[in-house]
């Protein structure tokens, strides 16, 4: 049992007192694995204050000292990856071994890393002739993260202000606040001086919005729902804060008539499965040429029924619960909206999967023979839940990939490079993965359309933290 009351304020652990307190409940078993404090505007006017009066010097800091500060972080995340992960596994029910020990802890860190590397090798400072073009701290930032990669998203924003010169204060997800602890832990154990990075918890309209409309945050930071960023703008809007935001998706995947079928299908079905379907960009709209379409259904169910469902403690479990109830209802009830509107269900459906009685656990789910305007092709599942939706030619596929409001990611599958390559530069989309390439911590990550603004990771991620100055006349 996690009591993680306490809020990271200019250095120390407040203890809030007359605020009300959140459980945090473990996906596996809906008992209280946790529990943390509420906080209010009072908390986040401290925390923005505290933040403010600390970039004074913060933001006058050499890269040099940020650097050496830097890479004591990354020593100390090091030392705690387990805890991170076991933090990981009881907040949002990843899998220990497959995936928070694997990818989501690791995530993090390599956020740190990179970011170091681009703080040594980075040029603040640019000759146009007589003009200085100056790059300087964005300001104090607010950052809102969200439940399903939560120690990943809170490492691309922290490590790339940290590196900018900038202060903040991070509000994480309440649904999943145990990572956020450890790494205000770790922060203060490898020297962030007290005020550079505050911690408050509390939901969205207590403490977010009045966060992001706060007249002392420079910059909004923001991760989370397409609903909350469109909000996030208008609460920015009377301040004109700048704002970067990393919103939902409903990616489409595009298996080209001259590529590996067998391959394909599965690699596509395993990245549409991690984390329990639970990510942005995850491959949610499967576009087969119709001639194949018999072919990919029988694939797909072949590689979900090689899926592990149960405890995320497990050692041999590849797919854990969603993270919450809410999500649950949610996803149970579009698997009955897909029903309803006539797609074919390939495998799982409604329910719990057999032989389990509790817990958030939804059976891994491919619906085919989808229209690309039913519900579950255009609003955004985040749960285990494919879409197959069969089209003509190639210039019909590119058309359904694009028929969305949103734009993060992009898959491609061919036998032919160049041709993959062709249909890549098409898609409206922040990022295309050809022929099941993993993501790339040091490319920028983003969306177009209402999958956000701005961009996360690598060189890009960072200048979102910098603003631009040009000094003019000698200097
Ligand atoms: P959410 O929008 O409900 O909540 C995200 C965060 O915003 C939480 O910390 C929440 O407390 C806060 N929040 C909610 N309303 C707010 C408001 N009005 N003002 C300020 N803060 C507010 O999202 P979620 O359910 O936690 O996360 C799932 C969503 O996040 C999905 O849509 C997913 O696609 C998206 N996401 C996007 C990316 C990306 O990089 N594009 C990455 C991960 C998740």
């Amino acid at each position: 049992m996690r009591n993680y009351l306490n809020f990271y304020i200019n250095g120390e652990w407040i203890a809030p007192s007359g605020v009300p307190s959140l459980d945090v409940i473990d996906p596996n078993t809906e008992e209280v694995a946790g529990v943390i404090s509420l906080g209010n505007h009072t908390h986040v006017d401290q925390a923005v204050a505290a933040a403010k009066h600390a970039f004074a010097e913060w933001s006058l800091t050499t890269p040099a000292q940020r650097v050496a500060i830097l890479e004591r972080v990354c020593e100390v995340y090091g030392a705690r990856m387990q805890d991170i992960a076991e933090a990981i596994n009881e907040e949002m029910g990843a899998p220990l071994t497959s995936l928070a020990i694997e990818a989501q802890a690791p995530m993090g860190l390599g956020h740190f890393m990179t970011t170091t590397e681009i703080l040594k090798n980075y040029a603040f400072e640019e000759k146009k002739g007589t003009t200085t073009i100056l790059r300087e701290p964005a300001g104090v930032v607010a950052m809102i993260t969200p439940w399903n990669w939560p120690m990943n998203q809170m490492a691309c924003k922290v490590a790339p202000a940290l590196a900018a010169g900038c202060t903040m204060v991070l509000k994480p997800s309440e649904v999943a606040p145990f990572s956020a602890y450890l790494l205000a832990e770790i922060l203060h154990e490898a020297g962030v001086p007290p005020g550079v990075f505050n911690l408050v918890n509390g939901d969205g309209p207590g403490v977010g919005s009045y966060l992001t409309a706060h007249p002392d945050i420079d910059l909004v930071s923001f991760t989370g729902s397409s609903r909350a960023g469109k909000m996030i703008v208008k609460a920015a809007a009377d301040t004109l804060k700048n704002v970067s935001l990393e919103l939902g998706g409903k990616s489409a995947n595009i298996i080209l008539e001259d590529a590996d079928m067998q391959e394909a299908i599965t690699n596509s079905v395993a990245t549409m499965m991690m984390n329990t379907g639970q990510s942005c960009n995850a491959p949610s709209r499967m576009l087969v040429p119709k001639s194949s379409l018999a072919k990919a259904e029988d694939i797909a169910r072949k590689a979900c029924e090689g899926i592990v469902v149960g405890d995320s403690r497990a050692a041999n479990t590849t797919m854990g619960p969603l993270a919450s109830k809410m999500q649950f209802e949610k996803v149970q009830g579009l698997i009955g909206t897909g029903i309803d509107e006539g797609a074919k269900l390939v495998c799982g459906g409604p329910g719990l999967p057999d032989g389990i009685g509790k817990g958030y656990f939804t059976r891994a789910t491919v619906f085919s023979d989808v229209n690309n305007q039913m519900t579950i092709a255009r609003e955004e599942i985040f749960g285990p839940v494919l879409c197959i939706i069969p089209y003509e030619n190639e210039e019909e596929a590119i058309a359904i990939a694009n028929d969305t409001p949103y734009g993060l990611s992009g898959y491609v599958f061919s036998g032919d490079h160049d041709r993959a390559s062709r249909v890549a530069r098409r898609l409206r989309t922040g990022a295309v993965h050809l022929n099941g390439a993993p993501v790339d911590l040091e490319a920028p990550f983003g969306g177009y359309k209402q999958s956000g603004m701005g961009r996360e990771w690598g060189v890009h991620g960072f200048e979102e933290f910098l603003e631009v100055k040009a000094v003019m006349g000698d200097n």
